[in-house]
């Protein structure tokens, strides 16, 4: 890690602090996923509250549209709107899976 390039906390963006080989007030993390080496700083009270690696790869979301099950990122513009303004509900149902009224 070069010593005059800021380093940021992943999750917070807050500087981290390092002197050195000396971090201050954080933590680095290090994954490795297939060949690929991920290096990842987190400052003390992020590294506290959540010690993964949270975020790091975009989450494709599928939904039902006109009878098929599509990833929303691929859909029209219009029903991408749609989707948005969808409400979910849960249907409280008991024990026997009867519906709560
Ligand atoms: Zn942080």
């Amino acid at each position: 890690m070069p010593k005059e390039t800021k380093q940021y906390c992943y999750d917070c963006k807050k500087e981290i602090k390092i002197e050195g080989k000396d971090i201050k007030n954080g933590v680095l993390l290090e994954y490795e996923d297939k060949d690929e080496k991920i290096k990842i700083l987190k400052c003390n009270e992020c590294f506290e509250k959540n010690p993964a690696l949270t975020n790091f790869r975009e989450c494709e979301v599928y939904s039902r549209i006109v009878g098929y099950i599509r990833p929303v990122k691929q859909w029209h513009i219009g029903k991408r709107q749609e989707f948005k303004d969808r409400k979910e509900y849960k249907i409280k149902v008991d024990a026997n899976n009867k519906l709560n009224k």
